[in-house]
């Protein structure tokens, strides 16, 4: 959408007359000495509410990121920002949703949970969007949001840039860009495009990269209409303090956190390398992402005979026939699935 899309006309009439709870420390932010306004119990280390709006993290990420805080929203988990979508901007019943398939299988699920209509288009040439046959549904009125997924999984590729740009200029719905596994790729980040499309969301995650998937914080970017939307259905109190906690403490560590990225993806480019020697593999598939899609004789026996080796991969079969999804461990782990394969 060229000119500033209007996201009020996009929201749902009952969430935009929602008149959101106000939780006891929303509505008193300040310091004191005595607080005895939440019905917490006075004793215990974690016994008060998380801060609701996690400023200390938004904070943080405002100044990584370069964005302003109020374009930021912090949930349980990035599931918890496709999960939001649906209910603010999808009627159950009647909207749709687009997803480009084969894709990562909880945006089907969620919409399913909220009763919306998943329509899926095939990813083309090595998993690339195909323009032409997107393009009518891009005027459907009732398809509020695009998902994109890039770097895809299980794919690993990143979607093409220039495309995702068409979609964002085109379609006049929520567009919903999936970068859970952008600290891996070489591709830049969308966040540097969220103040020129209002109808852009990006997300991202603290359960890849960051190595807190047990943490369950997920990131969304957005315009501050949206993210004010974010911030009016989300749980009062929806990331806990230890969570809050393991986050920030990441985020005063991010040499650490680069180190095991560098770490791997080196292991990648090795996997890689010891996979292209096996016989039974048939196809690596270029990624940008911490796994890889490898095409074997016969995925459903190679996932079978791993299990039995006590080596768990991810059986894509039904997705891309014959397909498995690796995801790049440590340089023990790799190595122990490499012999593995070795023995078959
Ligand atoms: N998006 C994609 C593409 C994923 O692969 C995953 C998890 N596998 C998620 C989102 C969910 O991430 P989170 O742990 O932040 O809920």
């Amino acid at each position: 959408m060229n000119q500033k899309t209007n996201i009020n006309n996009l929201v749902r009439a009952n969430i935009k007359a929602l008149k959101p709870y106000s939780s006891a420390r929303d509505e008193f932010k300040g310091t004191a000495d005595v607080f005895l306004d939440a019905n917490e119990n006075p004793f215990g280390d974690l016994n008060r509410y998380p801060d609701p709006q996690q400023k200390e993290i938004k904070d943080k990420l405002s100044a990584i990121k370069k964005v302003a805080t109020d374009q930021i929203f912090i949930g349980n988990g990035s599931d918890e920002v496709i999960d939001l979508a649906f209910r603010i901007f999808c009627e159950p019943g009647k909207d749709k949703v687009l997803t480009f398939t084969p894709t990562y299988g909880m945006y089907n699920v969620s919409a399913n949970i909220n009763n919306i209509e998943v329509i899926e288009q095939p990813l083309i040439n090595d998993f690339q969007i195909n323009l032409n046959q997107l393009q009518p549904y891009l005027d459907f009125e009732d398809v509020k949001i695009i998902f994109i997924c890039s770097p895809n999984n299980p794919t690993g590729n990143s979607l093409n840039p220039e495309d995702i740009e068409y979609i964002l200029e085109n379609f006049n719905g929520i567009v919903i860009v999936d970068e859970a596994y952008i600290d891996f790729s070489a591709q830049a980040s969308f966040i540097k495009n969220i103040d020129k499309y209002d109808n852009l969301i990006v997300s991202q995650t603290f359960s890849k990269a960051w190595g807190l998937a047990g943490v369950r914080v997920g990131v969304a970017y957005a315009s501050q209409a949206i993210i004010a939307y974010y911030n009016r259905v989300k749980p009062p109190y929806n990331v806990s303090t230890l969570n809050q906690k393991a986050v920030l403490n990441s985020l005063n560590n991010l040499e650490e956190v680069t180190q095991n990225i560098d770490t791997i993806l080196d292991e990648r480019t090795k996997l890689k390398e010891a996979l292209s020697k096996l016989a039974i593999v048939k196809k690596i598939y270029p990624t940008d992402s911490n796994f890889l899609l490898v095409e074997v004789d016969d995925a459903n026996k190679t996932y079978q005979y791993l299990i039995e080796e006590k080596v768990i991969i991810r059986n894509r079969n039904t997705q891309v026939k014959n397909c498995i999804r690796i995801t790049v461990g440590t340089p023990e782990e790799n190595n122990t699935l490499i012999e593995a394969l070795k023995r078959i």
